[in-house]
Protein backbone atom coordinates (compact mmCIF):
# COMPACT_ATOMS: atom_id res chain seq x y z
CA UNK A 1 0.00 0.00 0.00
CA UNK A 2 1.16 3.22 -0.52
CA UNK A 3 1.73 5.68 1.61
CA UNK A 4 -0.39 9.15 1.78
CA UNK A 5 1.13 12.19 2.78
CA UNK A 6 -0.80 14.09 5.24
CA UNK A 7 -1.47 17.59 4.39
CA UNK A 8 0.43 18.59 7.02
CA UNK A 9 3.75 16.82 6.16
CA UNK A 10 4.50 18.47 3.08
CA UNK A 11 6.72 21.02 2.90
CA UNK A 12 5.31 23.85 1.13
CA UNK A 13 6.78 26.51 -1.65
CA UNK A 14 5.87 29.81 0.19
CA UNK A 15 2.48 30.36 -2.11
CA UNK A 16 0.58 27.28 -1.51
CA UNK A 17 0.03 28.34 2.36
CA UNK A 18 -1.88 31.51 0.58
CA UNK A 19 -3.96 29.73 -2.30
CA UNK A 20 -4.87 27.10 0.49
CA UNK A 21 -6.31 29.53 2.37
CA UNK A 22 -8.14 31.51 -0.26
CA UNK A 23 -9.98 28.20 -1.06
CA UNK A 24 -10.76 27.43 2.48
CA UNK A 25 -12.02 30.79 2.91
CA UNK A 26 -13.90 30.43 -0.55
CA UNK A 27 -15.42 27.43 0.78
CA UNK A 28 -13.95 25.19 -1.82
CA UNK A 29 -12.92 21.97 -1.36
CA UNK A 30 -9.13 21.49 -0.33
CA UNK A 31 -8.66 17.99 -1.29
CA UNK A 32 -5.07 16.47 -0.88
CA UNK A 33 -4.93 16.06 -4.99
CA UNK A 34 -5.63 19.72 -4.72
CA UNK A 35 -2.90 20.33 -2.38
CA UNK A 36 -0.53 18.10 -4.39
CA UNK A 37 -1.17 19.49 -7.46
CA UNK A 38 -1.09 23.72 -6.60
CA UNK A 39 2.38 22.88 -4.66
CA UNK A 40 4.02 21.06 -7.58
CA UNK A 41 3.18 24.08 -9.72
CA UNK A 42 4.05 26.32 -7.38
CA UNK A 43 7.40 24.94 -6.77
CA UNK A 44 8.59 24.56 -10.75
CA UNK A 45 10.65 26.95 -12.00
CA UNK A 46 8.72 26.52 -15.62
CA UNK A 47 5.47 25.92 -16.98
CA UNK A 48 4.62 21.75 -16.62
CA UNK A 49 2.66 19.58 -18.18
CA UNK A 50 0.21 17.19 -17.20
CA UNK A 51 2.39 14.45 -17.17
CA UNK A 52 5.59 16.14 -15.47
CA UNK A 53 2.48 17.06 -12.79
CA UNK A 54 1.69 13.52 -12.96
CA UNK A 55 5.42 12.15 -12.72
CA UNK A 56 6.07 14.77 -9.18
CA UNK A 57 2.97 13.77 -7.98
CA UNK A 58 3.80 10.39 -8.10
CA UNK A 59 7.21 11.12 -6.87
CA UNK A 60 5.46 12.69 -4.24
CA UNK A 61 3.80 9.19 -3.29
CA UNK A 62 0.71 10.85 -4.37
CA UNK A 63 -1.20 8.43 -7.31
CA UNK A 64 -4.02 11.07 -8.19
CA UNK A 65 -6.14 10.28 -11.27
CA UNK A 66 -5.34 11.84 -14.45
CA UNK A 67 -9.13 12.77 -14.71
CA UNK A 68 -9.03 14.23 -10.86
CA UNK A 69 -6.10 16.15 -12.05
CA UNK A 70 -7.58 17.37 -15.76
CA UNK A 71 -10.73 18.80 -13.25
CA UNK A 72 -8.53 20.70 -10.50
CA UNK A 73 -6.75 21.88 -13.38
CA UNK A 74 -9.63 23.39 -14.83
CA UNK A 75 -10.46 24.56 -11.29
CA UNK A 76 -7.71 26.44 -10.97
CA UNK A 77 -7.82 28.42 -14.12
CA UNK A 78 -11.28 29.61 -13.41
CA UNK A 79 -10.29 30.40 -9.83
CA UNK A 80 -7.37 32.17 -11.82
CA UNK A 81 -4.73 31.23 -9.37
CA UNK A 82 -3.12 29.06 -12.55
CA UNK A 83 -2.37 29.50 -16.15
CA UNK A 84 -2.49 27.45 -19.12
CA UNK A 85 -0.08 28.23 -21.80
CA UNK A 86 0.06 27.10 -24.97
CA UNK A 87 3.08 26.87 -26.33
CA UNK A 88 4.13 24.88 -29.70
CA UNK A 89 2.98 21.25 -28.73
CA UNK A 90 -0.16 19.92 -28.39
CA UNK A 91 -0.26 19.80 -24.73
CA UNK A 92 -0.77 22.99 -22.51
CA UNK A 93 1.39 23.76 -20.01
CA UNK A 94 0.45 25.14 -16.40
CA UNK A 95 2.04 27.74 -14.03
CA UNK A 96 0.94 29.87 -11.03
CA UNK A 97 -0.75 33.04 -12.00
CA UNK A 98 0.40 35.19 -9.16
CA UNK A 99 4.38 34.65 -10.38
CA UNK A 100 6.62 37.61 -11.38
CA UNK A 101 6.42 38.69 -14.50
CA UNK A 102 8.33 36.40 -17.19
CA UNK A 103 8.81 34.95 -20.37
CA UNK A 104 9.68 31.44 -21.85
CA UNK A 105 12.19 30.30 -24.24
CA UNK A 106 11.46 27.01 -25.73
CA UNK A 107 13.43 24.36 -27.85
CA UNK A 108 11.67 23.78 -30.81
CA UNK A 109 13.12 20.16 -31.22
CA UNK A 110 12.52 19.10 -27.86
CA UNK A 111 10.23 21.37 -26.01
CA UNK A 112 12.45 22.16 -23.20
CA UNK A 113 10.83 25.22 -21.38
CA UNK A 114 13.06 27.75 -19.43
CA UNK A 115 11.46 30.78 -17.84
CA UNK A 116 13.26 34.17 -18.63
CA UNK A 117 13.26 37.91 -18.05
CA UNK A 118 13.62 40.72 -20.43
CA UNK A 119 16.71 43.21 -19.17
CA UNK A 120 13.81 45.95 -20.26
CA UNK A 121 10.30 45.12 -19.92
CA UNK A 122 7.98 46.09 -22.74
CA UNK A 123 6.44 48.63 -21.40
CA UNK A 124 6.86 51.56 -23.69
CA UNK A 125 5.90 49.25 -26.43
CA UNK A 126 2.38 48.66 -24.69
CA UNK A 127 1.87 52.15 -24.66
CA UNK A 128 2.61 52.56 -28.53
CA UNK A 129 0.44 49.90 -29.32
CA UNK A 130 -2.66 51.45 -27.01
CA UNK A 131 -1.64 54.83 -28.83
CA UNK A 132 -1.87 53.23 -32.33
CA UNK A 133 -4.92 50.53 -31.51
CA UNK A 134 -6.86 52.31 -29.27
CA UNK A 135 -6.80 49.14 -26.59
CA UNK A 136 -6.22 49.20 -23.27
CA UNK A 137 -3.70 46.86 -22.55
CA UNK A 138 -3.62 44.46 -19.68
CA UNK A 139 -1.05 42.17 -20.14
CA UNK A 140 1.25 40.40 -22.69
CA UNK A 141 3.05 37.14 -23.18
CA UNK A 142 5.61 36.51 -25.11
CA UNK A 143 7.75 33.21 -26.06
CA UNK A 144 11.15 32.60 -27.76
CA UNK A 145 11.62 29.78 -29.93
CA UNK A 146 15.04 27.61 -30.88
CA UNK A 147 17.33 24.96 -30.07
CA UNK A 148 18.99 24.26 -26.59
CA UNK A 149 22.28 23.66 -26.05
CA UNK A 150 21.45 19.90 -26.42
CA UNK A 151 19.40 20.03 -29.05
CA UNK A 152 21.98 22.07 -31.12
CA UNK A 153 25.16 19.59 -30.57
ZN1 LIG B 1 16.15 20.81 -27.18
ZN1 LIG C 1 7.04 40.98 -20.46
Amino acid sequence: MKRRPSVVEMVWSSHTPNILNQLHRDGERVTVARTGLIDVIARAKKPLSVPDILETLAKRGLDVNKTTLYRDLEFFVKQRMVIGIQLNERQKRYELADRDHHHHVVCTSCDRVEDVKLERELAAEERKIELATKFKIERHALEFFGLCATCQA
